[in-house]
């Protein structure tokens, strides 16, 4: 019996490959069910030169309802840490491994919800996409889920926080 392909992002990829042209087709994906319950797609910003791209795991509730990355509670944490380590916000460029929120009720409160390994795996193409378009000279993963789309396995930050890894792009 033929086995059915399962779908992702790189079903919505566009033809042409800019930052432009990519976040104008993210806004229609549907590579996997995150789109169906967050309100709207959440793709990386900064510069097209940067040298440094961080990426994390995906929208929070402020982030999804803004349509930016990092500007809730964990943006807050990035500022200051990116002020400690006095590098300028607008030098790098921002994005997540998942560019949809993953949420559950809690009365009123939207949890985040970790995304599974397969919307991790079906969001990749947005990622790798933005690296191929930027070509930063560091990719820094701000967490687990990250460092496994990044990887491609699971990566205990206790163990492995601060390493290096060689990519081919
Ligand atoms: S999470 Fe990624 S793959 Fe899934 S619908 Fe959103 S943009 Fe597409």
């Amino acid at each position: 019996m033929a086995k059915l392909r399962q779908s992702s992002a790189a079903d919505f990829l566009p033809k042409q490959r800019t930052l432009e042209s990519l976040r104008a087709a993210a806004r229609s994906c549907k590579g996997c069910d995150l789109y169906k319950n967050a309100t709207q797609t959440v793709f990386g910003e900064g510069p097209k030169d940067a040298t440094v791209m961080l990426v994390g795991e995906q929208p929070g509730d402020m982030e999804d309802r803004q349509g930016h990355p990092f500007v809730g509670p964990a943006g807050r944490l990035l500022d200051k840490a990116l002020a400690e380590a006095r590098i300028p916000r607008d030098e790098v460029y921002i994005t997540n491994a998942v560019k949809h929120f993953k949420w559950i009720h809690r009365g009123k409160r939207r949890l985040h919800q970790k995304p599974s390994i397969r919307q991790v795996i079906a969001c990749k193409p947005w990622l790798e996409a933005e690296i191929q378009a930027i070509h930063p000279k560091v990719v820094v993963c701000l967490g687990a889920t990250a460092a496994l789309s990044m990887v491609g396995r699971t990566v205990r930050i206790t163990q492995e926080r601060g390493k290096f890894f060689d990519t081919d792009s």
